[in-house]
């Protein structure tokens, strides 16, 4: 299996989080530095290759975010060792044969998991699959998309590489028993556009249609355009001056694109759906108020922009709040009225200085590198394991 081009099994599933975000920016940096030598197979296995209830794992996250409690229960629940480690037993004899299908149909040189539920599963079936016949061992990799507080079922003894993306991460990985050598800290893996030359605000603003001179606001809510996005723009038109201008991101929610869109407001009001050239969008804004997502934040910082984060899924968004704040990169709030005041005041022209303090701490916590740092080490895996 040393044959060019070489095979990378990467292991998301749909459920928020930036999974989906990270698997592409991985797949894109690969293709972006070794072209055809490799090729990045992104599988769900939850929802391609398990029979049903787990093939409805997705809709379920959807459903239990939507209902914080809920959540909070599932989550704080399963994390104890001996509660998940009999669940997945439980899960690995049941997807055993799809999971096994699906491996040997991609015979991988690597396999990269990005979410939390794609560790013991797959690890189990292919050590099954492994006492089974000759197939050599694949190196196997955790790239954990969370920044703060993660999940316990994302750190495996057995894994020969655990990306992490700030100490705090790396300092629970410890804690939860793996070893120095497995866990490498390169930051969170951004889609390699976010790494590009900056270009001046002036510029982008032009390029991307919008006002070039107006103090710019993003507004954005994850992939799912999540939040009270509805009331923050409300909030924002009516705090905020004419010269100013918003940018709301409304991503898949098409609902809210078409209620925004439909209304006359008395600022500048850029709606647009799901945009694929987020970097640009970023680098056009003086500042951006998101939930505490960690695709988001990873990406302001890159960017150097100021963050109002409000509001986060319980758990493991939570961290990210004092993450912001201790850092002095962002304020908190989830009431539309105070976050426009907040950023009204950043936008004033007396607040300037404080305003361009904040975004070169930003810019100096933000990894544009972390991408390239991970894929350049995943290839020494494949490399160094040579069968
Ligand atoms: N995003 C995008 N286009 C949109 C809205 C969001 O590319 O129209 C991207 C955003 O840049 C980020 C990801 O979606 O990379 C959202 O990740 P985050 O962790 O912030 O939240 P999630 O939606 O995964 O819960």
């Amino acid at each position: 299996s040393g044959q060019h081009p070489r095979r990378v099994l990467c292991l998301m599933s749909d459920t928020g989080g930036g999974h989906r975000a990270s698997a592409q920016a991985l797949k894109d940096c690969f293709e972006l530095i070794h072209g055809n030598d490799f090729v990045v197979h992104i599988v769900d296995l939850w929802s391609s290759c398990s029979p049903w209830p787990f093939n409805k794992m997705p809709e379920g996250y959807f459903f239990l975010v939507k209902n914080p409690w809920l959540w909070r229960l599932n989550f704080r629940c399963s994390e104890p060792r001996f509660i998940h480690e009999v669940m997945f037993k439980g899960y690995s004899a049941i997807v055993a044969n799809h999971f096994a299908r699906e491996f040997d149909k991609i015979d991988p040189n690597l396999i990269v998991s990005v979410h939390p539920l794609m560790q013991h599963v797959p690890l189990t079936i292919l050590r099954r699959m492994k006492n089974h016949s000759a197939v050599p061992t694949v190196p196997f990799a955790t790239v954990v998309t969370d920044l703060t507080r993660c999940h316990a079922t994302w750190f495996h003894k057995d894994v020969d590489k655990c990306f992490v993306a700030t100490d705090l991460v790396a300092k629970q990985a410890f804690r939860l028993g793996l070893r120095l050598e497995q866990v490498v800290c390169h930051g969170l893996p951004i889609r390699p556009s976010f790494s590009a030359p900056s270009r001046s605000k002036r510029d982008v603003r032009a390029k991307l249609g919008l006002d070039v001179e107006a103090p710019t606001v993003m507004l954005v809510g994850g992939g799912e355009g999540m939040g009270k996005l509805k009331e923050t723009a409300v909030a924002l038109s009516q705090t905020l001056s004419s010269s100013h201008q918003v940018v709301v991101i409304c991503g898949r929610n098409a609902k809210l694109n078409e209620f925004l869109r439909e209304q006359s407001w008395p600022l500048k009001m850029v709606v647009k759906g799901f945009v694929n050239n987020m970097a640009e969008y970023m680098a056009a804004c003086d500042c951006v108020i998101s939930k505490a997502g960690p695709g988001t934040i990873a990406e302001a910082l890159i960017c150097g922009v100021p963050i109002v984060l409000n509001g986060c899924i319980p758990c493991q968004e939570e961290g990210n709040i004092p993450f912001v704040i201790d850092n002095q990169v962002g304020a908190y709030s989830e009431i539309p009225q105070t976050i426009a005041q907040t950023v009204a005041g950043w936008l004033a022209p007396e607040n300037a200085t404080q305003l361009s303090m904040m975004s070169s701490r930003a810019r100096a916590l933000g990894r544009p590198d972390a991408t390239f740092d991970i894929v350049r080490d995943l290839v020494e895996m494949i490399e160094t394991r040579k069968n």
